[in-house]
């Protein structure tokens, strides 16, 4: 390609609302432009690297089993209504209408359409399991479309979803997967963390997220140095200080004048906050089953949520978590009630108790059970009580983990303290389970010819994103530094003094023998621009390896060669140049 012909310009300096490097650097080098908020073009070079990066995904896909397919951007709304998603995604979700006003969902992933695939084809436990995969233009309506091809609202992405008949052959897909994906960040350049995670609005049992670790990720990530354990710190699991055991007091009352915080326990009692019970008010939003209003607008269909009071009691040396808080609800959401709602529930807040109170839904952490003695709220401003033992002086609807782990705290798994970073989500597994194959009656026979449900795993790679990924991990201050793999050519060639005297005639000779060897180059044959241009430029795209024919090289029967990660670059005779770059490409 010569630069003369390219369709795209390098910036100086990148438009205004590039906040992050690896943004800036995709708006200068050309590689994209932004048409509306959280929607691009992809300019030749850009389309290059992308083409790139789902040829690595495709081939390690099919290497894992998977099948290429295609499925529709558009799919019925009805389709989302069969699993409740058309509720759960809420205005994220981008529809539009036809002109018979049937409603059509732009996908933002393919359970739904996938499922219904599986139920039209697939019959027997014979045809199992079955790994299909896409590469397709996925559509979210982001809020805050942001960090250039991190968080946009029209993406290019990689689903594969499993379909096994039981749960020991869904192991077997996901582990493929996940050896598969870390293959795919390996041959992208890319250094990856695996992180567990929380499965959202996806659903399903277990989940990991590959995630770049970066200053500019908008995912917390703890990570314990002990055992490598490493999670998304909605997701984390802390060990919790166990309460050395001791026998029940009796209840009893004590005056608390003007003490309504843990805090203020701890330090008017003298007691640590282990010995302390937080009460802590919210509302969730319930699920109830889907109601179908038959009615003349069918989009409108949608899962009907009712609101509950929830009272969540954890120790006071914890803090909740409202991601495992919603999970051990099976709630769909879960906020602080407001000032307005406490007072509307009658609790007493500074000195809320479990105890006494009746026709609330009580949360209770896993870690207050096994606390005997606990100081707790008395219902009664200005009174607590001590020695309150779960199960003997109340009791809890729901136990379970909904402490929140925070840096510092220690691992669940060995005990050393979680470090703190920053993540952006380049790939997410899921174990799905039967969720959508039970919703949406897709069964196959067994061999005993009983009908059952597929297990499902799903899987994504989010491709324009591992773009911009690619290049937050792999630039400097001059510009982006790409692996090879996924350069949008290998070689950046530079005529300089191409108006003297046979300069032009050797370098265009030299960039048709390295072409037809086979070695994507880019000329960059301009013939008014500097030289200090023009290897500004070349630091600016980043391919691997730089050739620069010039009067002064040519003197010497040679052209100058340099790494992009090197600062010293080497003489190379003219008449070797097409051999001796291939080998140093091949070593790159
Ligand atoms: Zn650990």
């Amino acid at each position: 390609m010569r630069m003369t012909r390219l369709f795209s310009h390098t910036l100086r300096e990148a438009p205004g609302d590039a906040d992050h490097e690896s943004h800036r650097l995709l708006l200068r080098a050309g590689l994209v432009q932004q048409i509306a908020a959280g929607v691009y073009s992809y300019l030749p070079l850009g389309w290059r690297v992308l083409r790139k990066i789902e040829q690595i995904v495709r081939e390690e896909m099919d290497r894992a089993g998977g099948q290429e397919i295609l499925m529709p951007v558009l799919s019925p709304i009805e389709l989302w209504q069969e699993t409740g998603r058309a509720a759960d995604y809420g205005p994220t979700l981008m529809t539009l209408e036809d002109r018979r006003e049937r409603r059509f969902a732009l996908g933002p992933t393919h359970e739904e359409v996938v499922t219904d695939l599986f139920r039209r084809t697939v019959q027997s436990y014979k045809e199992l399991p079955q790994l299909l995969y896409q590469i397709q233009t996925k559509f979210r309506d982001e809020p805050r479309p942001r960090m250039g091809l991190v968080r946009c609202r029209e993406f290019g992405m990689m689903d594969l979803y499993s379909f096994d008949a039981d749960a020991a052959g869904l192991d077997k897909s996901y582990d493929a997967m996940h050896t598969a994906y870390q293959r795919v960040y390996e041959r992208a350049g890319v250094p990856v963390v695996v992180v567990h995670a929380d499965s959202g609005t996806i659903g399903g049992r277990e989940s990991q997220e590959f995630m770049l670790i970066s200053d500019i990720g908008e995912d917390d990530v703890l990570i314990c140095p002990g055992c490598g354990y490493a999670a998304n710190a909605e997701k984390a699991e802390l060990r919790k200080a166990v309460a050395a055991p001791e026998p029940m007091q009796p209840l009893e009352e004590v005056s608390t004048p003007g003490q309504k915080t843990i805090d203020d326990l701890m330090r008017f009692l003298g007691i640590p906050a282990a010995r302390t019970l937080k009460a802590v008010f919210y509302v969730a939003e319930m699920p109830v089953p889907p109601v179908i209003q038959r009615d003349q607008d069918i989009g409108n269909t949608r899962q009907i949520s009712a609101s509950q009071n929830v009272f969540v009691t954890i120790r006071g040396d914890l803090e909740v978590n409202e991601v495992k808080l919603r999970n051990a609800l099976k709630a769909l959401d879960v906020r602080l009630m407001t000032e307005d709602e406490v007072r509307a529930a009658h609790l007493v807040a500074g000195s809320a108790s479990p105890v006494g109170l009746k026709s609330i839904t009580i949360v209770a952490d896993d870690s207050v059970p096994d606390s005997p003695n606990l100081v707790a709220g008395a219902n009664q401003t200005d009174v607590h009580y001590r020695n309150v033992n779960l199960g003997r002086d109340w009791q809890a609807n729901v136990v379970g983990d909904i402490a929140l782990a925070r840096p510092g705290d220690p691992c669940a798994r060995c005990g050393s303290s979680f470090e703190s970073r920053r993540g952006i989500e380049m790939g997410h597994i899921f174990k799905l389970g039967t969720r959508y194959t039970e919703k949406m009656g897709a069964t196959f026979l067994d061999a005993a010819g009983d009908t059952k449900l597929p297990i499902m795993g799903c899987y994504g790679i989010g491709t324009s994103r591992l773009l911009q990924c690619v290049i937050e991990a792999n630039h400097d201050e001059r510009g982006i530094v790409w692996p090879k793999s996924l350069a949008p050519y290998d070689l950046h060639l530079v005529g300089l003094g191409l108006d003297r005297d046979g300069v032009a005639e050797k370098a265009d000779a030299l960039y048709e023998a390295l072409t037809a060897a086979g070695i994507e180059v880019l000329y960059d044959d301009r013939p008014e621009a500097t030289a200090g241009v023009k290897f500004n430029d070349a630091d600016l795209l980043g391919l691997p390896l730089r050739a620069t024919i010039s009067p002064r090289s040519l003197e010497k029967d040679s052209i100058e060669v340099k790494r992009r990660t090197a600062t010293e670059s080497e003489l190379i005779p003219y008449t070797e140049a097409v051999r001796r770059l291939q080998a140093l490409l091949v070593e790159a």
